[in-house]
């Protein structure tokens, strides 16, 4: 597929000279290309197509708000699918957050969740928090606010003169690869959090406005989930120093770990402000959201006459995009989409660990999962494993170069036989991959 022959393109592809397979539509976990390929939709994207493509509901869904009314500008106007939408995350979230901004993409919501962080504590009379503690290797989102807030070398590099200098990063949480020699889960997260505790002090408590994190490495590292007591010594510290704890759960969340919220999953500590992405529209429509915590609203509800929060996008709560993530959500609901990933989780990571002896670990919850390789002489393999992958009929993600490994998220409707299909594309294509050579590019 990749030495498909197409005239140049007049898109500005994400990778220049790549030559790229056309899709043409998609029916469950299938994507069809052009030239009649099916191909599984291993990683539903990047964690996107929970629901899979073509589901009936949610076509309506759109049809019929599009055909009521596709667009009214938030600065006049609510809209019944917004509305109902953010009643229905906050039912579903056990009382954790007051209310709900929508916005279009993850990296948007993770802006508008750093300028809220923000102006919570200047309406609080606090305005010397302007520090941001995220993590080396998280990912955060693409805009210059949000690069500033992630860590990903080759994603930042160049762009680092533009870059914040707000935000301050410490070490990731990766148990699995960063324990010393026989040191305990709770001695490796005492000595992060010490870390933490260190790098507030040395900025100077009263200046911390926020802690960031991606309760679930995602993009960069490969889904690794947060070690038991993490998140708990986080709110902690928060707690302790008066500042905020947002989660960025674009990609780790909306059921993707098994549970709505990544953090259910993880010791059940709620942030104060949560980015949702992704798994909330299902792709179907852009729209991404900020779950808002109480004590974040009536701050800065409280203050509004003198500093209103001023901040909006054009397409912020769209109506279409509200109503295709209502259905999406709805159909996760009532069809308890949510067990069937608990199940083909559990079958997807059993299937990995025996899939092949080139695995260093598999790791992720629920259908969020990482195959890792061995250093297999010396030269990483998991592009190559990738783009066979794709070849072969299946697309699953590739991490960052930090890991040599791809990410398996598929779409929650996915069934044994199928999952069994992926696993079976994954070791022929690994397979491929190791007749050719280790250090072949
Ligand atoms: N945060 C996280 C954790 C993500 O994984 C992503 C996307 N991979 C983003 C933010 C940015 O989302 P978007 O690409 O929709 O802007």
């Amino acid at each position: 597929m990749s030495a498909e022959a197409t005239p140049p393109s007049a898109i500005f592809h994400r990778s220049l000279g790549k030559v790229y397979p056309t899709a043409v539509s998609g029916q469950g976990i299938y994507l069809e290309t052009k030239d009649g390929k099916q191909v599984i939709d291993g990683s539903s994207g990047a964690a996107v197509s929970c629901l899979g493509h073509g589901h009936p509901a949610v076509i309506q869904a759109i049809v019929e708000q599009a055909q009521r009314m596709s667009f009214a500008h938030t600065s006049f106007f609510t809209s019944n699918p917004a509305e109902e939408l953010a009643e229905l995350l906050l039912s579903q979230s056990a009382g954790a957050f007051h209310n709900v901004m929508f916005l279009s993409s993850g990296s948007e919501a993770v802006e508008s969740a750093i300028k809220l962080a923000r102006q919570y504590h200047v309406s609080n009379r606090q305005p010397e928090r302007i520090n941001f503690i995220s993590r080396r290797y998280s990912y955060h989102g693409n805009t210059l606010g949000c690069l500033s807030a992630g860590f990903n070398p080759p994603r930042r590099e160049q762009f680092a003169p533009l870059l914040s200098q707000a935000f301050h990063h410490v070490s990731p949480c990766f148990f699995s690869r960063d324990a010393s020699p026989g040191e305990a889960e709770s001695a490796y997260v005492d000595r992060l959090l010490q870390e933490y505790e260190q790098k507030i002090q040395s900025l100077g408590p009263k200046t911390i406005a926020g802690l960031i994190v991606e309760p679930i490495g995602g993009a960069t590292l490969g889904s690794v989930p947060s070690a038991e007591g993490y998140l708990t010594g986080l709110r902690r510290l928060c707690d302790k120093y008066g500042s905020l704890l947002l989660f960025d759960e674009v990609m780790c969340g909306m059921g993707r770990a098994g549970t709505l919220h990544a953090w259910q999953s993880l010791g059940n500590v709620a942030p104060d402000l949560q980015t949702i992405g992704k798994g909330l529209g299902a792709g179907y429509q852009p729209i991404s959201a900020i779950l808002v915590g109480r004590q974040v609203h009536d701050s800065i509800k409280a203050s509004q006459d003198v500093l209103p929060f001023v901040s909006g996008h054009t397409y912020q709560g769209h109506s279409i995009g509200c109503a295709a993530a209502l259905a999406v959500q709805k159909v996760i609901i009532e069809q308890g989409l949510l067990a069937n990933v608990e199940a083909m989780g559990k079958c997807l990571r059993s299937q990995l660990e025996a899939s092949t002896p080139h695995l260093k670990e598999v790791r992720g919850l629920g259908l969020f999962l990482t195959a890792e390789f061995k250093a297999i002489g010396g030269s990483p393999i998991s592009s190559r494993v990738a783009a066979r992958c794709l070849d072969n009929g299946a697309a699953v993600y590739l991490c960052s170069s930090a890991v040599d490994a791809v990410m398996f998220a598929p779409p929650f409707i996915i069934t044994e036989e199928e999952v069994g299909k992926l696993v079976e594309i994954f070791v022929l294509s690994v397979n491929e991959v190791l007749l050719e050579g280790v250090s072949a590019t």
